[in-house]
């Protein structure tokens, strides 16, 4: 229900460091979206420079009021976390209201929800229509989407549809193996966590978002 969640009309009415990230300026720069219970969002906490702004996006109330919780009471214990924060929206409909042209780094998807039956394929949150939203919020040759499922059809999906946007490519696995952030999507969430005791298998891929043809 759209109306139960506030989101401001321009990325620039947003303030976030008074609600998201006190002592720190400026809109965040990663996205862990469908962050769960914000384990790899806090992972990425003490991976990123600490004014990185990571900002963990969840659709239900109870498990993001769980995030804050845990992030309030995480930062009570030390200067850590202070680059953490969760936010409740829906992000398949509003993360251009909350993220202006080209602000983010690095953007999360880690085991969303498969949405097995072909005709709830238009609800997975890797789509056509929604890569070019996050080409469009990406910063380009700096902007990296990462994407992680134990579901191999839904991989492939992912696979297929980043592969044929002409905003992204894909890294080779030298490239992936330099980056920290690819073994915390892996090892991180609490999903993750899960897959791994159960012995089962994960699939991901990360991409770079290229400059658009036209640009200089
Ligand atoms: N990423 C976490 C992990 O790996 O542990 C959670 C994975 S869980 C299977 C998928 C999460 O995405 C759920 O917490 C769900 O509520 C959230 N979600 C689904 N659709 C969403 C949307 N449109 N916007 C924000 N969160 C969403």
């Amino acid at each position: 229900h759209n109306d139960s969640f506030a989101y401001p009309t321009r990325p620039d009415l947003m303030d976030w460091t008074v609600d998201h990230y006190p002592g720190l300026q400026g809109a965040p720069t990663v996205l862990d979206i469908g962050c769960g219970f914000g384990g790899l969002t806090m992972a990425l906490g003490k991976i990123l420079p600490p004014e990185a702004r990571i900002l963990g996006m969840e659709i239900r109330a109870k498990v993001t009021e769980y995030v804050r919780l845990r992030i309030v009471a995480a930062r009570k214990e030390g200067n850590l976390y202070q680059n953490c924060s969760v936010l409740r929206t829906n992000s398949m409909k509003f993360l251009p209201n909350f993220f202006a042209a080209s602000s983010l780094e690095k953007l999360f998807f880690c085991f969303p929800d498969p949405h097995f039956k072909r005709k709830n394929h238009p609800r997975r949150i890797v789509s056509e229509r929604l890569l070019s939203e996050y080409a469009h919020v990406l910063k380009p040759t700096i902007g990296r989407l990462y994407c992680i499922t134990d579901v191999e059809e839904l991989h492939q999906w992912h696979v297929a549809k980043c592969d044929a946007h002409p905003l992204f490519r894909r890294l080779t696995a030298e490239e992936e193996a330099k980056d920290p952030c690819v073994e915390a999507m892996i090892h991180e969430t609490e999903e993750g966590k899960k897959v791994a005791r159960q012995g089962g298998n994960k699939f991901y891929a990360v991409y770079e978002r290229i400059p658009d043809a036209d640009a200089p």
